[in-house]
């Protein structure tokens, strides 16, 4: 039996899996702690605690995320861009275009018939199109991120975010609050402001069918619903969705035991 482990370290979020002979899950396990602090060992740590293995058991451990260079528990690191190409090619192969949302940023993948990327466009500059932006509204709103969905579905009328600045927006939500917009059409606002965003990075390096989510946003329903409508197309989207990253870095490093 071969156990790789592949982490990805975001900004926000760490992730890990441990993968049976590149194909099963042996556990995997999501810390809402990333870079710079004890979310990566805390994975580690359940990651071992989860499937009974020990350090020695693991074959080979591939680490990727923004925070992956200062990791040392890793026998390689790799980007994630490539470790997200790899982790919805082995999900989904008929994937084209992948559109990662994660905690600071937003990146949509071209993707060939290989499942090898062979284009990206990336915004890391601005927290609006990002997990960021979603974070600070629900706090606003007093939300769970995870309840954004379920609001965002009672929407009949979903409000209008005209400012493309998190900061501004804020205020804008606060105002729009006190007007007595309710919670449902302003959370659908909030979603369907995301979605715009990110559909015209990615419609700036062209959409090709099928298109993926990835990141941590994918759990969003309401954001892949509007998402949907912008591009005109559905989105495939698993429940691993955040664990993409971590599921590509594992294939990945399966793939060097194997041609050692
Ligand atoms: P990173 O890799 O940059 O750390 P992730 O891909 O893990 O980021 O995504 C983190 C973002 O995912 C958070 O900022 C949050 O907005 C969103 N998120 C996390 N959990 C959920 C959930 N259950 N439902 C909806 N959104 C979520």
């Amino acid at each position: 039996m071969i156990y790789t482990l592949g982490i990805d370290i975001g900004s926000t979020t760490s992730k890990g899996i441990i993968l049976k002979d590149g194909s099963e899950a042996a556990a995997s396990c999501i810390v809402v702690a990333g870079t710079g602090t004890t979310g990566p060992n805390q994975v580690m740590q359940q990651l071992f605690e989860q499937s009974g293995l020990k350090k020695e058991d693991i074959s080979f451990t591939m680490a990727t995320g923004y925070g992956r260079k200062t990791f040392e528990g890793a026998d390689e690191q790799l980007s994630e861009l490539t470790c997200h190409s790899r982790g919805t090619s082995y999900l989904f192969p008929q994937a084209r275009t992948v559109i990662d949302i994660g905690g600071q940023d937003a990146k949509v993948l071209a993707l060939n018939e290989q499942g090898k990327m062979v284009n990206f466009i990336m915004n890391d500059k601005c927290a609006a199109g990002t997990g960021r932006f979603l974070d600070v509204m629900a706090q606003i709103l007093q939300l769970k991120i995870g309840d954004l969905e379920k609001e965002a579905a009672k929407a009949d009328k979903p409000a209008k975010i005209s400012s493309t600045c998190t900061v501004f927006a804020e205020s804008e939500v606060i105002s729009q609050l006190a007007m007595g917009v309710d919670i449902p059409n302003l959370v659908a606002g909030i979603c369907q402001s995301v979605a715009s965003r990110v559909s015209a990075l990615a419609k700036r390096i062209g959409i090709h069918e099928q298109v993926c989510m990835s990141g941590g946003v994918a759990q969003n329903g309401g954001v892949r619903k509007a998402l949907e409508a912008e591009l005109g197309t559905p989105v495939l989207y698993s429940e691993q969705a955040q664990l993409i990253g971590a599921l590509g870095a594992a294939l990945y490093a399966y793939e060097r035991v194997m041609n050692k």
